[in-house]
């Protein structure tokens, strides 16, 4: 497998085209995957947060979210294709799910936000056959998600809850599973429902998706502060 050792992350080095086949291939032959998506947010919040890296060691793929992530690693000498982010990749998933008529369980967001993503789904992908869904905000102990989906066996479980808590929970929980691909989305549901606006294509072809996200979602200003914390990281260890 292609990867890059990035402060202490696997990033994947496959294309997003190369990391949809790989899935497709996962759901083909009923395995069982764990896919996460790392920011440099991510990463620097992993170094603080040894069970959370222990658990993004127990991921079978993750996929470089982020043009920091992307242009970071050249600090490194080290080269990484494209970004992979987990929106994308998820529009992606719903596409080829459509054409498969593949299940899914989505699990996370607010319940008004998850209801309006699964409308979204019903009408442009009416084939995805919904496994069930339930809001982000249950309490730990709570049984009935995983009786849930040991019972439907879907192929892909979309947890939408947030990191660390979305991997938290699928280290936790995949033993249960005989199959399926569990994918951690952040907010991926929030986009999905409209509620959350993604920057404009224009904004993304010039990397620039990060500071439309900061100029409409201020609040997320502190969280930012993650990436200059990303570099001079990477810049550390050439010392
Ligand atoms: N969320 C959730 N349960 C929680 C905390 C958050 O379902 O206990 C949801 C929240 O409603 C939102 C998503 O998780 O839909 C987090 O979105 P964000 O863009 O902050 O993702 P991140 O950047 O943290 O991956």
């Amino acid at each position: 497998m292609k990867e890059l050792n990035v402060l202490g992350v696997n990033i994947s080095k496959l294309t997003q085209k190369e990391t949809l086949t790989l899935i497709n291939e996962a759901v083909r032959d009923r395995e069982k995957k764990f896919i996460a998506t790392a920011n440099p947010e991510i990463i620097v919040y992993a170094n603080k947060d040894e069970q959370y890296m222990d658990v993004l060691q127990k991921t079978d793929l993750i996929t470089p979210d982020g043009i920091g992530v992307v242009k970071g690693v050249r600090i490194l000498g080290e080269h990484i294709p494209e970004r992979v982010a987990g929106f994308d990749l998820f529009m992606d998933i719903l596409k080829v799910a459509n054409e498969n008529k593949y299940s899914i369980y989505m699990l996370g967001a607010k319940d008004t936000t998850l209801n309006k993503a699964v409308g979204v789904i019903n009408e442009k992908y009416p084939n995805v056959q919904l496994a069930g869904s339930h809001h982000g905000f249950f309490d730990d102990d709570d049984q009935s998600i995983i009786e849930t989906i040991k019972h439907e066996q879907p192929d892909f479980i979309f947890v939408a809850l947030g990191f660390p808590r979305q991997e938290k929970w699928i280290a936790k929980n995949i033993h249960h599973f005989k199959k399926g691909v569990f994918m951690g989305l952040g907010g991926s549901f929030d986009v999905l429902s409209g509620e959350v606006q993604r920057a404009p294509k224009f904004w993304r072809r010039l990397n620039l998706e990060w500071f439309y996200r900061l100029v409409s979602q201020p609040a997320r200003w502190k969280r930012m502060l993650s990436l200059p914390k990303f570099i001079l990281k990477l810049i550390k260890t050439r010392f």
